[in-house]
C-alpha cells in the first residue's frame, strides 16, 4: 500500500472519532470501539515495515494519530524476544488489539485499597485478532510482555487521551508506585492518518 493512500487506520480513525464525537461513554467505546480495533486488526500490511522492526532494547510504542482534542490516541506496539512492560496503570479506558504475533498479560489489583499492597490476578495471552480492555473502573494495572521467545509481536493500542504524554505509575512488586511516562518512539516514517 502507498503510505499516501488512504488505508484501514485512516477509516479507522475517522469512525473511531465519530464514535468519539457522539459522546459515547466508555461502556460505548469497549462496545463499538472495540469492534472497529478488531476491523483495523484484522488487516495486516497497512504499517510501514519501519514501523514493524523491533528495537533491540526495548519495546516500542510508535504514535499513530492523536485526536486534535486529546480525546483518544492510536498507537503500535512493537515487542522484540524477551521484552516487556514493567506492571504499570493507565488512567484512561485503553484497548490493546494483537496484530502480530503473541502477547502475554498479566494482571493486577490493589490487595485493599488504592495505593495498597498489589494482588496478581488473571494471566492469559492474546493472539492475533485478540483484544484485551483497561480501566480505572474495570482494572487498570498489568504488566506485558511478548509471549514468542524468538519471534517479534506488535500490538495496535487505543487509549481515552494521549498515552505518550499521561503522567501514570509503574509499580514495583510489592505496589510501590513511581510516576511514569512512556513516551512515543522517534519515528520519521510517514503513516497515513498520522
Ligand atoms: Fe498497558
Amino acid at each position: 500500500m502507498n503510505a499516501r493512500e488512504p488505508g484501514p487506520l485512516d477509516s479507522f480513525v475517522r469512525e473511531f472519532g465519530a464514535l468519539v464525537d457522539r459522546g459515547a461513554d466508555e461502556a460505548a467505546i469497549f462496545r463499538e470501539g472495540r469492534a472497529l480495533l478488531a476491523g483495523l486488526i484484522a488487516q495486516d500490511g497497512w504499517l510501514p515495515q519501519a514501523l514493524l522492526e523491533p528495537d533491540p532494547d526495548s519495546y516500542r510504542i510508535h504514535r499513530l494519530h492523536v485526536d486534535p482534542a486529546g480525546r483518544f490516541s492510536v498507537s503500535a506496539m512493537v515487542w522484540g524476544p524477551g521484552q516487556g512492560t514493567p506492571i504499570h496503570d493507565h488512567t484512561v479506558w485503553g484497548m490493546v488489539g494483537v496484530l502480530r504475533g503473541r502477547e502475554r498479560c498479566e494482571e493486577f489489583g490493589h490487595l485493599l485499597e488504592p495505593g495498597g499492597p498489589l494482588v496478581a490476578g488473571d494471566v492469559h495471552e492474546l493472539a492475533p485478532g485478540d483484544i484485551d480492555l483497561v480501566s480505572p473502573s474495570i482494572g487498570d494495572i498489568h504488566r506485558v510482555s511478548n509471549a514468542l521467545p524468538d519471534g517479534t509481536s506488535v500490538s495496535i493500542h487505543v487509549y481515552g487521551g494521549d498515552i505518550g504524554v499521561i503522567h501514570r505509575s509503574r509499580y514495583d512488586e510489592a505496589g510501590k508506585a513511581t510516576p511514569f511516562v512512556s513516551p512515543y518512539a522517534a519515528c520519521l516514517v510517514p503513516v497515513p492518518a498520522s
